[in-house]
């Protein structure tokens, strides 16, 4: 990594490197559509992605988690996107701009984080931020999966470095960070 910005941290003192968040620009199913599906069939902007198959519609909306880190005073942040409920999209949606609302939503996680194997969609809580914040993901305890166990465990800071570097070499390919192109996820 180049040009680290350092900050002084507020709970050891030291002076820590400042670590980019593991984004994703889109839901894996909006991912993996082709370009014409895309122009067609979906919608995206920052914060909602929809999907209109002829059977049914796919609502996606991105959130933040943050991934514990053991031996450090600061988790490593994702942006991920996990797909909703008609309802609970719409309850979302229509109170997107309101800063005071407060809800918890369920979720299928939608991106495949590199370092893990899907297979299945991990079930997830989805809390809304008061303020301006995206909603924040936590994956529901009992599922066995690995990232599961990691998301309660925590993670090594030099596992999380090494997240970030391999994250980094991606986007200097030109490659989203999602490489899974076998359907996993599940929808609504
Ligand atoms: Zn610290």
């Amino acid at each position: 990594m180049t040009e680290q910005i350092k900050y002084t941290c507020s709970c050891c003192g030291k002076e820590h490197d400042e670590w980019p968040a593991l984004t994703f620009k889109s839901p894996d199913p909006y991912h993996t559509l082709s370009q014409t599906d895309k122009d067609n069939i979906a919608e995206i902007s920052d914060d909602f992605c929809i999907v209109k198959h002829p059977d049914q519609t796919d609502r996606f909306i991105r959130c933040t988690l943050t991934q514990k880190i053991n031996d450090h005073c600061k988790g490593l942040d994702y942006g991920l996107w996990v797909s909703l409920s008609e309802r609970s999209y719409n309850d979302y949606s229509e109170n997107f701009k309101n800063e005071n609302h407060e809800a918890t939503y369920f979720g299928w996680l939608c991106n495949s984080i590199p370092e893990y194997v899907f297979n299945e969609s991990i079930p997830t809580s989805v809390f809304t931020r008061t303020g301006k914040q995206r909603p924040e993901i936590v994956p529901h305890k009992d599922f066995d999966h690995p990232f599961v166990k990691d998301y309660y465990n925590g993670i090594s800071k030099q596992e999380a470095e090494s997240r970030i570097k391999a994250m980094l070499a991606r986007v200097n390919k030109n490659n989203d960070l999602s490489q899974e192109k076998k359907p996993w996820w599940r929808i609504w």
